[in-house]
């Protein structure tokens, strides 16, 4: 996916502030919540810290501000005034050349100072609960004409402490309007809030690779010379004597050579790849499934959707030059509630692609500088 903001249709000016912040392209949720809020469709949305929730609702929202309407036309509530000043810079950010006012509304400021903040016709604002509320009650501030209401961090707002404020300043605003909540982690707390409040929402949940693999695979890779790789691929599998093994490389022809390299060397090995026949490839995956063999060398054909229940290893003789498909390929391992391991082969022209590989996933997958080592611990 290589999708641009330009594809949003965003008003020119938020297309060039995105420009001035240097966002080329949408991160994975805002691909995702951007379209849905610019709709208007209530959502809930569950990604992980540092994926960019914060533009995915400051970006709608700002292409939906009426810049010649001075009513306050969108509130976001934050738990902390820290989150309050960091969000209201954002949707500056992306609104000032639109020219949207934003305004930060926490305790512990002076409110003199505030409730004339407010009169300046801010379009946005940014508050922690208490304050907010005592806005409210004092009729210093008006959220009667809001189209979008934003919860951030949800989970810890919707719990205990601060529910009964939220439904304050749900009370408060209009019956129509779109509702975000957004949070890392989402859990029952916000169904309160979601069934009450909330019409028909969608759920957008961006997976977490991290989470996924950390549990139930352990990755590793080697640095290794092109012409040590078969050596290397023995005393792994000595080393590991796993169960079951697949080992992906990246062109059917290597895939070949390794498969007639082992058969000759008198392993319980098959082959799979793009150049046999549809039955071939179906009986290949049976086999290894009844453990006819316990070795399945493989081209990126079965890297993706294949379910054996018990592969115990996953070796990449050749680093994947799509980056996606490392999550593909050692997701043939740990499935389901078991463990598996996953071990890359680097040669020098590789290291780049397992520097995106890493960028992609977005954690470090250690490095084996020796495999007796490993097997010691
Ligand atoms: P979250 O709320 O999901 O934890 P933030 O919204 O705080 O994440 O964003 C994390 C960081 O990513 C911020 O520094 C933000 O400026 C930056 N960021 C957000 N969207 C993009 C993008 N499309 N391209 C580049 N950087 C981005
Ligand atoms: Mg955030």
């Amino acid at each position: 996916m290589n999708n641009k903001f330009t594809d949003f249709k965003l008003n020119k000016n938020i297309i060039k502030a995105l420009n001035n912040l240097e966002y080329k392209n949408p991160s994975k949720v805002q691909e995702k919540v951007i379209p849905k809020l610019i709709n208007k469709e209530d959502t809930i949305v569950k990604s992980k810290t540092g994926s960019g929730k914060t533009a995915s609702f400051a970006i709608p929202i700002c292409e939906n501000i009426d810049i010649e309407n001075t009513n306050i036309q969108a509130l976001i509530v934050v738990p902390t005034r820290e989150l309050a000043l960091q969000v209201k810079d954002e949707i500056s950010n992306i609104g000032r050349l639109k020219k949207i006012r934003c305004s930060a509304i926490f305790g512990r400021q002076p409110i003199k100072e505030q409730i004339s903040s407010l009169k300046q016709r801010v379009h946005v604002v940014v508050a922690t609960p208490g304050r907010i509320i005592d806005h409210i009650q004092r009729k210093t501030i008006n959220i009667q004409n809001i189209n979008y209401l934003i919860i951030d961090e949800a989970d810890k707002m919707l719990n205990k402490g601060f529910i009964e404020q939220i439904d304050i300043i749900f009370e408060n605003s209009p019956s129509k309007k779109t509702i975000g909540l957004f949070s890392a982690t989402i859990d029952k707390d916000i169904q309160y809030v979601s069934q009450k409040y909330m019409n028909n929402p969608s759920m957008v949940e961006i997976e977490n690779h991290e989470e996924i693999n950390k549990k139930q695979i352990d990755e590793s890779y080697v640095k290794i010379e092109e012409k040590d790789k078969y050596e290397m691929l023995k005393k792994l599998i000595y080393s590991e004597s796993p169960k079951s093994l697949m080992i992906f490389l990246n062109t059917r022809e290597r895939v070949n050579k390794l498969y007639n390299q082992m058969k000759k060397d008198k392993f319980l090995v098959k082959e799979i790849h793009g150049d046999m026949s549809q039955e071939k490839r179906i009986y290949a995956i049976k086999d290894f499934k009844e453990f006819k063999f316990n070795v399945l060398v493989s081209s990126d054909v079965a890297s993706r959707g294949i379910h054996i229940d018990d592969i115990s290893l996953v070796i990449n003789y050749d680093v994947p030059r799509d980056k996606e498909n490392y999550i593909h390929r050692i997701g043939r391992t740990g499935r389901k509630d078991k463990f598996g391991k996953a071990i890359t082969m680097v040669n020098n022209k590789d290291e780049k692609y397992i520097n995106e590989i890493q960028d992609y996933i977005g954690y470090e997958i250690k490095e084996l500088s020796d495999i007796r080592e490993e097997k010691a611990k």
